[in-house]
């Protein structure tokens, strides 16, 4: 139903693997939703149509103040569109970069709100498996937001595929024994040591030591 003549574009917000993020509006209502566009030669490249498939039905079924939303989604011959809720604030990785740690208040606050999104996911067998500040976003008001459904499950059993950063990697998915939605309750914890002291806690120069670590 939707197609790209509904949208007048505006600046590119965001690049990610598969994807490039725009500013855009919906002609008729004027709203302003980011637009994050994926080339079709990409995904035959990767053999990654699996996962975008399932990034939109996980986080097209997701409604939580919490959650960024994906409100629709459409394709033509080269790309595919999906029509998301604008984080105006953008990552909080940057903003933690600008501050180099938050305040114990503003951690607790992002802790909070994470934790919430979390257990609302986890209660619908959503495991989101990249929980990483690049992906968490805030919105004009400051409030967080959970992104990038790509690796995301919705499962009641349990997992085998290592996926994830390095630094967010719960113990299990290292040593490649199965996992389940608690990996994303490590990144929790993982996360709140990062937003205290502006790294996480087992970085390293070497992948090999973070993974020792
Ligand atoms: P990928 O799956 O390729 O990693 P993401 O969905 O994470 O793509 O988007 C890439 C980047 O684009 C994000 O890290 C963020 O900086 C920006 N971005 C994505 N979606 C939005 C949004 N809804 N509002 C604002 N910025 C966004
Ligand atoms: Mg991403
Ligand atoms: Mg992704």
């Amino acid at each position: 139903e939707w197609s790209i003549a509904d949208f007048d574009i505006g600046k590119f917000i965001g690049e990610g693997k598969f994807g490039k993020v725009y500013l855009a509006r919906e002609k008729k209502s004027g709203y302003v939703v980011a637009l994050k566009v994926i080339f079709k030669a990409k995904l035959d490249k990767y053999r990654s149509h699996s996962h975008l498939r399932r990034e939109i039905e996980i986080q097209h079924g997701l409604n939580h103040p919490n959650v960024l939303r994906l409100f629709a989604w459409f394709h033509d011959e080269t790309r595919v569109f999906l029509v998301l809720e604008f984080a105006a604030r953008g990552e909080l990785y940057k903003f933690l970069k600008s501050l180099h740690h938050f305040s114990e208040k503003r951690a607790a606050t992002y802790v909070a709100s994470l934790a919430g999104a979390l257990a609302y996911c986890h209660e619908k067998h959503v495991i989101h498996r990249d929980i990483k500040p690049e992906n968490l976003l805030l919105d004009i008001e400051g409030r967080l937001k959970i992104a990038d459904f790509g690796w995301a499950v919705q499962s009641n059993t349990k997992r085998h595929t290592m996926c994830g950063t390095i630094d967010y990697l719960a113990p299990e998915m290292v040593e490649k024994k199965e996992h389940d939605y608690a990996v994303d309750n490590w990144t929790l914890g993982i996360l709140c040591y990062e937003f205290l002291y502006g790294v996480p806690p087992f970085e390293a120069e070497d992948e090999y030591v973070t993974f020792r670590r």
